[in-house]
């Protein structure tokens, strides 16, 4: 049974990019000064949250938290609309039809698509 790993994703992703990439900057003096630092430091944690969303509906995490970074609200707006996908319907529990191959809800005893019964 595949499972989520959102938290374990997400504690790498806080590593990498809120406390590995800044003391990279800080040693090379990329860009100075603290504000930058602060903000950078604002969205690569704002960036957890659609990337969480995302993930759970089945989508990349490593991809949806660069989304996140470079785009916020974009990446916030759309993991709000789109829909899980099979990946995520699997991990959910979601049956998949063996007539039809459409996924029907954990509950449903008959397929939603075309009716026949599934086991
Ligand atoms: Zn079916």
């Amino acid at each position: 049974m595949k499972k989520f790993h959102n938290l374990k994703y997400s504690l790498m992703a806080f590593l990498i990019f809120s406390i590995i990439v800044p003391m990279v900057l800080s040693q090379a003096q990329v860009s100075k000064g603290a504000d930058f630092y602060i903000l950078y430091w604002l969205f690569s944690v704002m960036a957890l949250l659609p990337a969480n969303i995302a993930y759970r509906k089945g989508r990349d995490f490593a991809i949806w938290y660069i989304y996140g970074l470079c785009f916020w609200l974009i990446a916030f707006i759309h993991c709000l609309i789109i829909k899980d996908n099979d990946i995520a319907k699997e991990i959910k529990g979601w049956r998949k039809c063996p007539y039809c191959g459409e996924y029907s809800k954990p509950e449903a005893i008959v397929c939603h698509c075309c009716g026949k019964p599934l086991n």
